[in-house]
């Protein structure tokens, strides 16, 4: 079966974890501050927090942003259950804002019509999760600016996007947010296994990350109340998890950042391949605009519904397509339309951009070691069913 997506290991990388493992220090050593300056620096980010999953980086920052009990966070329908869950692990409430129907990203304009609203309700929320579906990023300047006029903290789930670029800079430089978060699972575009990061411009919201993803201790006498008792001296000052990544994750993530320009080259040239291949279909292509550099984390197209084509259709084409070995996904089920969300109200028909999307979307495989001969035998298999 040729997967939608797969990691990419070599020599080095398994030369830099073996190196950890012979090594003292398995976790808490040196790699991971050497991790997190390296990842700092691609983005342009001042802070940036290795954690154990994009999961554990997301809870983190709604932590750090003071979401509590009572707040609300909003996100796009259209992601990974991740990205609203974090908000309930701190007890606040969740509620959605549909996708724009071109870009599968959380609209900027349903999001300015939800606000005006919001603050008629007082409803207003304190954080809105933005999520660079596939690697697109979002429309981020226009969120930011209403992110000034409502005054809510605005975080990048970029677990699709590190190596895309927007408005000619790197995803995670938190220029139009407060907290940037990558996933480094085997399927994204960079792995340490199971791994996540934060990133932040605040100095005092990565004093707060650190803290949380370490039990809530500090071992910084200017953070403690009164004085060390001893150099073994350390202090708990709020509650915290243990979120840390290890050291042989953070060599492995090391080596694999060396790596990620070539890999988001690769990516983009299958990318541009797909849509060469593919543009005469009845189907419709991932949307491209000036000032988006997709980091090509998924390759979705749509297939548009079955009155208008009976060919495309959608669930006949995954079954074939799965048929003749080829991993093909749907990437997603919309968030509000899992049994968990709809037990708190949430409805179908609620968000109808997401739900069309989600009935029409199909994940082609893309990653960095798929072939030639595997990307021919894809688009063939596709171009025979749909012409
Ligand atoms: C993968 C993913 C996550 C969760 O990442 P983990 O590192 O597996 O916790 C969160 N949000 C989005 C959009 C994702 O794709």
């Amino acid at each position: 079966m040729i997967s939608y997506g797969r990691q990419s290991i070599n020599e080095d990388d398994i030369a830099a974890v073996v190196e950890v493992l012979r090594g003292e220090f398995l976790t808490q050593g040196q790699q991971i501050p050497l991790f997190e300056a390296k990842i700092a620096a691609y983005c342009g980010a001042n802070y940036a927090i290795a954690v154990n999953s994009a999961t554990s980086a997301l809870h983190c920052a709604c932590l750090a942003l003071g979401l509590g009990v009572g707040d609300y966070l909003w996100t796009t329908p259209i992601s990974f259950v991740a990205s609203a869950n974090c908000a309930l692990y701190c007890g606040a409430k969740v509620d959605f804002v549909d996708i724009d129907k071109a870009t599968g990203n959380l609209s900027a304009d349903a999001l300015a019509a939800k606000l005006a609203q919001a603050a008629k309700d007082g409803t207003l929320p304190k954080i809105v999760v933005v999520v660079h579906m596939t690697g697109l990023p979002a429309d981020m300047a226009a969120i930011h600016a209403l992110s000034q006029i409502y005054g809510f903290a605005v975080i990048e789930d970029a677990s699709h996007a590190i190596g895309a670029s927007y408005q000619g800079e790197m995803i995670g430089n938190c220029r139009y947010s407060d907290c940037v978060v990558f996933s480094f699972h085997p399927v994204k575009l960079i792995t340490t296994g199971e791994g996540g990061m934060v990133l932040t411009n605040r100095q005092g919201l990565s004093q707060r990350l650190q803290l949380l993803r370490s039990h809530g201790i500090t071992r910084d006498p200017s953070q403690m109340q009164g004085e060390p008792e001893g150099a073994w001296y350390y202090q708990q000052i709020t509650l915290g998890y243990n979120y840390r990544m290890t050291d042989m994750q953070a060599a492995l993530g090391i080596s694999q950042l060396k790596r990620l320009p070539e890999f988001i080259a690769k990516r983009r040239a299958i990318a541009a391949y797909y849509d060469l291949a593919l543009h005469d279909l009845p189907v419709s292509l991932p949307w491209r605009g000036e000032g988006y550099e997709s980091a090509w984390h998924l390759y979705v197209i749509r297939c548009p519904s079955q009155e208008k084509n009976p060919k495309a259709n959608r669930n006949q084409l995954f079954q074939d397509m799965r048929q003749a070995d080829i991993g093909v996904n749907v990437h997603y089920i919309p968030i509000h339309r899992q049994p968990y969300y709809q037990a708190m109200g949430f409805q179908a028909g609620m968000f109808p951009h997401a739900e069309a999307y989600y009935q029409e979307a199909l994940t082609l495989p893309l990653y960095p070691d798929l072939s030639q001969d595997q990307q021919d035998y894809v688009i063939a298999e596709l171009r025979r069913r749909l012409i």
